[in-house]
């Protein structure tokens, strides 16, 4: 096991989540990010697949740091839209301000007419494990859930205020966020990647 891995990423939140899965699993790495490295290269989301864009981040983040890089790629997964946003999510509306208000507004509209009983949706999360060494992982983190008509709730960021985790009946804007780590799509794929990658 390497001394340190390099997360893809300049999100605090996701650095925090990450450190103590790593911890929980009792795994002593330091843990870097991208902000460590200056220069480090800024990779375009060109793959068709949360697999495929979570590798080329990490493939690109190893190659550049010489250390093993870890990085995630996620996002909202709509039955009634044939799975869309799902790559698309961050930028679905193609607004560049108040963007995650608008992506929202946008997948509510296009779901308006779709019944009760047809609204299912999956928060999905790839993360991707690339060591230099040629080792690599990648696995996928899902959480089903209903899509509501109108938002509730402030926490969270994105889709929250709209999605309802099956087994809930608050919206994953309306959880903590020690509530949400504990079962969101990211930190069931960071789970299953820091148990494969000790193993
Ligand atoms: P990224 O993987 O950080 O690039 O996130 C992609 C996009 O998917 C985000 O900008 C959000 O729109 C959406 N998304 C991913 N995870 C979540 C989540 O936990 N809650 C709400 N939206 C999410």
């Amino acid at each position: 096991m390497s001394d340190s891995i390099v997360l893809a990423t300049r999100n605090a939140h996701k650095l925090q989540e990450l450190d103590r899965i790593l911890k929980n699993a009792g795994v002593d790495v330091e843990l870097l990010t991208v902000d460590h490295f200056p220069g480090a290269p800024e990779v375009d989301e060109t793959e068709d697949s949360f697999e495929g864009n979570a590798l080329l981040k990490a493939r690109a983040l190893a190659t550049f740091t010489g250390i093993p890089a870890i990085a995630d790629d996620s996002g909202l997964c709509v039955d009634a839209l044939n799975g869309s946003p799902g790559i698309l999510s961050a930028r679905w509306s193609g607004a560049s301000e108040n963007v995650d208000v608008e992506n929202m507004n946008l997948v509510l509209a296009q779901t308006a007419d779709t019944p009760e009983g047809e609204r299912g949706a999956q928060f999905v999360c790839a993360a991707a494990y690339v060591n230099p060494d040629g080792t690599e992982i990648v696995v996928r983190g899902t959480v089903e859930g209903q899509l509501l008509t109108a938002p509730r709730g402030t926490n969270g960021f994105g889709y929250d205020p709209i999605f309802v985790p099956n087994g809930f009946d608050i919206t994953t804007a309306e959880m903590t966020s020690e509530q949400k780590d504990s079962m969101s799509h990211r930190s069931q794929a960071l789970a299953k990647l820091v148990a494969q990658i000790t193993q």
